[in-house]
């Protein structure tokens, strides 16, 4: 199936459950479906996003395979969130990025690390290059590094807000004041607390019908780790140009402790979750994007590795090549970040605040239907 197929099979499901009803109690996609009378494209980009795949609803379901219905709901839903990834990045000349995004990102980052790696070796004397001083700066100066990673981070910003701007559009969010501090708030504490993942309070189904709550664990694992390498970099900056406090920085600095809780939060994470998707029962998969996901994954766990073998290597001959691979990983995973599964807990963000703001009114984003597929168009 492709697109507009997937739109009509999750239009279909979605009006078979809107009867049955029987998984109401599972997760937000039920009872926000229950609002709803019909489904177009914002309504199921919607529904999309808040489905954390915990594969419970095809577990419980009679209409499941082999069934002539033939419901699958997280796996339909997987198709049709991926879709919208596609359908709402910005600018539209990169869409086509998610058509074979494994090798796309893969792609980026080889060219990322090859540059630097020649960047380096092209204007250091060979002293410079097997220098175990620890300075990276000898080997690229702060203010062109701050300058190169600036642009890029500011670009994928960009994107992202231009993305989530048309996410928002298309599910009607404004209709129902989604933003409020309220709604904002409860998406904040239901984000940081994977609060659905959890197939209705059992546990997420993966490779057999015994749910675990691993998938939550991992994915908590990756979003704090990149949160606190992110932290990383924040205070780094700051001692930098705030105190004038240049790196490198002791082991039981800010940017240290940080960095190395970290990384090993941005290891642990994507291999936990790597083996989950590797193991993983097929039916409850979209297999075209299994290589979206993995590359993901990939780039998360090269970041945290790079960066904590350059911590360890940084006083030997091999700082330089860690260097120049640590900085080709991260420049090419915040240049790809938009066109990639990272959007992934941007648009499920958008989605928990939208839920929020419904579960207080009991009113359905209903008003801006007919614009959700112009507003895809329009950007
Ligand atoms: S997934 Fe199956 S059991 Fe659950 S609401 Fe839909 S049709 Fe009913
Ligand atoms: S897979 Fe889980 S999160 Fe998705 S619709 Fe089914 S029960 Fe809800």
């Amino acid at each position: 199936m492709q697109g507009a197929e997937h739109y009509k099979e999750a239009e279909r499901l979605m009006t078979i459950c809107n009867s049955c009803r029987y998984c109401e109690g599972l997760c937000p996609v039920f009872p926000a479906m229950e609002l709803r009378n019909e489904f177009a494209d914002g309504d199921l980009d919607y529904l999309a996003n808040l489905c954390h795949s915990c594969g419970a609803c095809y577990v419980d379901c009679q209409f499941s395979p082999p069934h002539e219905f033939e419901v699958n709901v997280p796996k339909t839903l997987a198709e049709v969130r991926a879709d919208s990834y596609r359908s709402h990045a910005w600018p539209t000349a990169l869409r086509p990025m998610f058509d074979r995004n494994g090798l796309a990102i893969a792609t980026v980052a080889a060219a990322s690390i090859a540059t630097f790696i020649l960047g380096f070796a092209l204007w250091h004397d060979r002293n410079a290059l097997f220098t175990k001083d620890g300075q990276f700066y000898r080997l690229m100066p702060h203010e062109a590094m701050a300058g190169l990673f600036g642009a890029v981070f500011l670009f994928a910003i960009v994107a992202l807000v231009m993305g989530f701007r048309s996410f928002w559009q298309s599910i009607g969010a404004s209709s129902v004041s989604a933003g409020s501090g309220t709604t904002l708030w409860q998406a904040i504490r239901d984000a940081c607390a994977l609060r659905y993942l959890d197939g209705g309070g059992i546990g997420c189904y993966n490779e057999d019908e015994r749910p675990t709550d691993n998938r939550r664990l991992f994915h908590h694992f990756t979003f704090y780790g990149f949160m606190l390498c992110f932290a990383s970099t924040s205070t780094a900056t700051v001692y930098h140009y705030a105190f004038g406090w240049p790196a490198p920085y002791g082991w039981l600095s800010l940017p240290k402790l940080f960095g190395i809780s970290g990384g090993i939060g941005l290891m642990i994470g994507p291999i936990g979750l790597l083996h989950a998707k590797l193991t993983r029962d097929r039916a409850l998969m979209d297999p075209a994007k299994f290589g979206m996901d993995t590359a993901f994954l990939a780039m998360m766990l090269l970041a945290g590795l790079t960066g904590l073998l350059l911590m360890v290597l940084r006083e030997t001959p091999a700082m330089s090549l860690m260097l120049a691979i640590h900085l080709g990983v991260v420049f090419s995973l915040f240049l790809t970040m938009p066109y990639g599964k990272f959007v992934h807990g941007i648009y499920r963000f958008g989605a928990l605040m939208l839920y929020a703001a419904e579960r207080k009114t009991e009113q359905p984003a209903s008003v801006a239907r007919p614009t959700a597929l112009q507003a895809k168009e329009a950007v």
